[in-house]
């Protein structure tokens, strides 16, 4: 039997415009079938199964790398809320999904009901255009406290 192909573990392979940062442990980029501006997959490069199965470097890294991609993409989008969701059902290889929330979007699909967003804003261009401000948001705050202008 062949072993179902880890979705997570494929974006080691994305394109260089829709990741927004890398390093040994973690990388963040705009997911295939996610491509909605404002929304990233922060993942361990390592096929780690949910939060329970992070290493030590893992989990210490985990709040920094949440935080600045919050920040980076909160600044980057102007949006009053930036989720910071996990679940691990679809897809057990850990990840997290960080969620510019629109002025626009109504109240009933706030909070986890935000997901619901999936089916009619998807614009890869879009998203990707999002990735390229993030990134540099990103970029810049490692050599001084640049922000997304
Ligand atoms: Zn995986």
């Amino acid at each position: 039997m062949t072993p179902t192909p880890c979705l997570i573990c494929s974006l080691e392979d994305a394109e260089p415009a829709a990741r927004v940062f890398s390093d040994d442990y973690w990388a963040a980029e705009v997911a295939p079938g996610y491509e909605v501006p404002g929304w990233f997959f922060l993942r361990t490069r390592r096929h780690t199964e949910a939060l329970a199965g992070l290493n030590e470097a893992e989990a210490l890294l985990f709040g920094e790398h949440a935080r600045q991609l919050a920040r980076a993409v909160a600044e980057c989008t102007a949006a009053p809320a930036t989720y910071l969701m996990h679940f691990g059902e679809s897809y057990r290889h850990f990840h997290a999904l960080v969620v510019a929330r629109g002025h626009e979007v109504p109240s009933e699909q706030r909070g986890g009901a935000v997901i619901q967003l999936l089916a009619s804003n998807r614009d890869r261009p879009a998203a990707l255009q999002v990735a390229s401000r993030v990134r540099e948001a990103l970029a810049a705050r490692n050599v001084s406290d640049a922000t997304c202008q």
